[in-house]
């Protein structure tokens, strides 16, 4: 309620020269804002320039851990600027206890060499994102799976046979081995990955404007690296390859490097 009051008081204040700006979504830890309006020349979030497609779409997102004051500026064909403030405060997540493998929670030597090279091709391929300008998300989200079954939500800290680990940077969605999976919106396949260690069988792709989408534990992948896929087409089929306990799909999503709450794509209103 914080954040809309916020919006609100500054709006107003310019509102003798305001131009027409549309918000979507929510500033908060893990959130997205997709804005879109008339005769915008530039965006900067923190000094930060936003990329801005020919339909006058931008978009940006607050990391899982986020937390203080941010500014937009928004510039306008007419020279004039646009600002907007947003607080956002830290959120606090839940803990998650899970029983898995040794292995997969301390791996083996002998696989260092394989989850090393495993991480390069990923990092070599978030290399591209970034490079599409276009808003290829501006037809708005669906969800992956046909029938929703959320198992585990986004930024559980998690606790792997006892010992703290990494942060649950995902929505996990419950199914059977075969179900279809869905690209939840417009994108380009950025990596197809065969068999990783941790991700198994898995799908990244890029939405433009450094969005992205991924898809892990595939028991089936049915997409190419380049590949365009439209929203709702089928990507790959639910499994249990890599680290999962039990068929489900891991979906994760990043601005960049900052990790965002799927759910805030599933809450946009378009
Ligand atoms: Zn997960």
């Amino acid at each position: 309620m914080r954040i809309v009051f916020l919006l609100f008081i500054i709006n107003f204040s310019i509102s003798i020269y305001a131009q027409e700006i549309k918000f979507f979504g929510e500033a908060k830890p893990g959130g997205i804002v997709i804005g879109t309006g008339e005769k915008i020349v530039s965006a900067a979030l923190n000094n930060t320039n936003l990329q801005i497609d020919k339909n006058s779409f931008f978009l940006f997102g607050f990391d899982r851990d986020a937390s203080g004051k941010y500014l937009l500026k928004v510039k306008f064909k007419n020279k004039k600027i646009q600002t907007f403030e947003y607080i956002i405060e830290k959120k606090d997540y839940e803990e998650q206890r899970l029983r898995l493998a040794n292995k997969y929670v301390t791996p083996p030597k002998k696989l260092k060499s394989r989850i090393q090279r495993e991480a390069l091709l990923m990092k070599s391929a978030r290399l591209k994102i970034g490079k599409v300008k276009d808003a290829l998300f501006m037809e708005g989200f669906v969800y992956p799976v046909d029938s929703v079954d959320i198992r585990s939500t986004f930024g559980l800290q998690r606790i792997l046979n006892g010992k703290p680990s990494n942060v649950h940077n995902g929505l996990d969605f419950g199914g059977s081995e075969g179900d279809s999976i869905r690209a939840i919106t417009d994108g380009i396949v950025c990596i197809a990955g065969k068999n990783f260690f941790y991700n198994g069988n898995f799908v990244l792709l890029d939405h433009g404007q450094g969005l992205t989408s991924v898809y892990l534990h595939m028991s089936k992948i049915m997409v190419k690296d380049n590949q365009k896929v439209k929203k709702g087409d089928v990507i790959g089929l639910v499994g249990e390859t890599g680290r999962a306990t039990g068929p489900h799909l891991h979906l994760g999503v990043q601005w960049y490097k900052k990790r965002i709450d799927p759910m805030s794509l599933f809450e946009l209103k378009f």
